[in-house]
């Protein structure tokens, strides 16, 4: 498949989203490229209604679970933004939305605020060397094959952090 830049950059999110859930301890879910370009929707996240609908803001594993949730979100358009030096694209939008549903739920009129500081700690995870590089591989492994399971995103990612380290030593 010949990479355009529209490509990269949907790989670009779609690995965001990917390799920051696993630096938060999720379960790695497939990442496709394919659904995104032909709707500019997004499918990747496992989007249960239910976690919400049982959510009690004092607990705080539902309280980790609402900062993940929105930290994943939030990383597809911060690693856009990193790989394009540009806000986003429209794809962004129900990334966004849901992002605030949580955020809602958890913190209530402090929504916003919740969400905006989430943003700056994904923007500097993001940046971080390690974090970044494990992006650009998945991204890379998206752009070749378009679709990743949750085992190849985790290798592929694990392989990059892998090859640094040696590499390095
Ligand atoms: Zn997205």
């Amino acid at each position: 498949m010949r990479a355009t830049k529209k490509h990269r950059t949907v790989a670009y999110h779609e690995a965001g989203h990917a390799v920051m859930r696993l630096e938060l301890g999720r379960r790695p879910i497939h990442a496709t490229i394919k659904p995104s370009l032909a709707t500019l929707g997004h499918v990747r996240h496992r989007r249960t209604q239910l976690d919400l609908d049982y959510f009690d803001a004092r607990d705080w594993r539902l309280q980790r679970w609402a900062e993940t949730e929105v930290m994943v979100s939030l990383a597809g358009r911060e690693a856009e933004r990193r790989l394009t030096g540009r806000k986003n694209n429209e794809g962004a939008a129900s990334d966004i939305e849901w992002a605030l549903e949580v955020a809602r739920k958890c913190e209530g009129e402090r929504a916003r605020a919740f969400v905006s500081w989430l943003k700056l700690k994904t923007r500097d995870w993001i940046a971080s060397p390690l974090v970044w590089m494990q992006i650009e591989a998945v991204a890379g492994a998206l752009l070749e094959r378009e679709t990743l399971t949750g085992a190849e995103v985790r290798e592929v990612a694990y392989a990059a952090v892998r090859s640094q380290v040696e590499g390095g030593a």
